[in-house]
């Protein structure tokens, strides 16, 4: 291998933050902008991402960004915002974003899933960038055409303290008992041990260049190392969606994090049950052009570098798992990469106790945030799976001996219609939704009203 094969690839970033805080709006306008300050080619649409360039991101933050003391490709943003789609993609172990955007709304300040993003987070100890959205609603706030958007902030007087300042001094605070030391990013020196609130407006777009400057930096300054990739190398991935796409059945969504994947490799990917091997028919990419979000239009590319969105066509691929491994086989056997795929599996199962309730989940990242939310919470798991709810599920449900136990916690799932009948003539309570601490809270009150109607 020669040193030329080595090469630093794209940060991945992930957006997260509360319901309506405005994630999909910051990830439209980071797109947007892009295409109108930069033309063309200022974005490249991958599957399930979206590549902004360091060229493009130069333009837009002036002169908080020279391109010249960067390295780093640019940014590389995964186009499902939210937490779930956070803890689904994960690469070896930990999560696949290398860095995130917590999206807070500065006059809503933290909600459940603030806690619940900022909880996972931490564990898997991603740095972030909050971005204090919104400020253009808020009272106080004095609209820039340009960005950096500081002076105008700083430009407000201290004894005028605006209804802004109090938000945005609060949502410091509110970082503050979580531990991190934040504030203003333009007063941060160190983003990787201090969190950066930028004070932004996903509507008019102030603020968003300094966000993508803030990332930028973190990345080229604090991760470096972890952006190392030998290009040359088997490719690694995460399966962001299985879908069934006309006339090549069922297909993968793929971020690649690592290495290169070639049309004809072979590819061991996790599934329901053992890895499936099989051998890359073709990989697919959007049209360039094709309109943002319009279903897409593809077209056949010979391989892909990391970091990238990729769709995988490829035989036998039915049982594959959303966020589950994806790696190419290539210079060593192929029983090592399906039991390193199988290993990567395990680690996510879930363990799980002789009593308690049922949990499905539709991937195995929100398996396993619903697992340590419930962890958390001292709620007992009997089992814990990926899949639509089963009449087995249901069957192993009745077998709980405490009739609080007698239950199946379902995020993101379907119950399959022969599983409804099921339910309906066995003992067992189904609790479904799809935000993790609502079901929590649900089956939490559940057991409340029991006990209490026991008394
Ligand atoms: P998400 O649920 O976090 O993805 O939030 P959305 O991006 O869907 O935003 C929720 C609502 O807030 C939408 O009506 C947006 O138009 C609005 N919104 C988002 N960002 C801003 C902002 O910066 N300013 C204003 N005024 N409205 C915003």
């Amino acid at each position: 291998m020669s040193d030329q094969a080595h090469s630093l690839r794209t940060p991945i970033v992930a957006v997260l933050g509360h319901v309506d805080h405005g994630k999909t709006s910051l990830l439209d306008k980071i797109r947007g902008s892009a295409v109108s300050d930069g033309e063309a080619g200022a974005i490249t649409q991958h599957i399930g991402a979206t590549a902004v360039p360091l060229d493009t991101i130069s333009e837009m933050a002036g002169s908080l960004v020279q391109p010249s003391d960067f390295d780093l490709p640019g940014l590389l943003f995964i186009d499902t915002p939210g937490h779930h789609s956070f803890s689904t993609l994960r690469a070896r172990g930990g999560a696949l974003a290398d860095i995130a955007i917590l999206v807070v709304d500065v006059n809503d300040g933290f909600q459940p899933q603030t806690e619940e993003a900022i909880d996972i987070l931490q564990r898997t100890g991603t740095p972030f960038v909050v971005a204090a959205n919104k400020v253009d609603t808020t009272p106080g706030w004095n609209p820039v055409e340009d960005s950096p958007i500081k002076p105008s902030y700083d430009g407000q007087s201290d004894a005028a303290r605006s209804r802004l300042d109090e938000n945005l001094y609060e949502l410091i605070g509110q970082l503050s008992d979580r531990d991190f030391s934040a504030d203003f990013y333009w007063r941060v020196q160190n983003f990787r041990n201090n969190i950066g609130v930028v004070p932004c407006s996903a509507l008019t777009g102030e603020g968003v260049p300094d966000i993508l400057a803030v990332l930028m930096g973190l990345s080229q300054r604090f991760m470096k190392a972890e952006m190392e990739i030998d290009v040359e190398g088997p490719g690694e991935g995460t399966v962001l969606e299985v879908k069934d796409q006309q006339g090549f059945g069922a297909t993968l969504d793929v971020v690649v994090y690592d290495g290169i994947i070639r049309e004809g490799d072979t590819i061991v990917v996790g599934a329901s049950n053992e890895p499936i091997v099989t051998e890359v028919r073709a990989l697919l990419q959007p049209r360039p052009n094709a309109e943002i979000r319009v279903e897409k239009q593809f077209e056949q590319v010979d391989s892909v570098g990391a970091a990238a969105g990729v769709k995988i066509a490829a035989p036998d691929l039915d049982n594959a798992i959303a966020g589950a491994p994806v790696r190419v086989v290539r210079d060593r056997p192929e029983e090592d990469v399906v039991e390193e795929v199988k290993a990567e599996l395990a680690e996510i199962e879930v363990g799980t106790e002789e009593e308690g309730v049922v949990v499905k989940a539709d991937t195995l990242g929100s398996l396993e945030a619903m697992a340590n939310a419930l962890q958390e919470a001292e709620i007992p798991i009997l089992r814990a799976e990926v899949g639509d709810i089963a009449p087995r599920d249901v069957a192993v449900a009745g077998t709980a001996r405490e009739a609080e136990n007698k239950a199946i916690l379902g995020f993101n799932v379907d119950v399959l219609p022969n599983a409804e009948r099921e339910l309906e003539q066995a003992e067992v309570r189904l609790f479904s939704d799809d935000v993790i601490y609502q079901l929590v809270e649900e089956y939490d009150e559940y057991v409340e009203e029991m006990k209490r109607s026991q008394q």
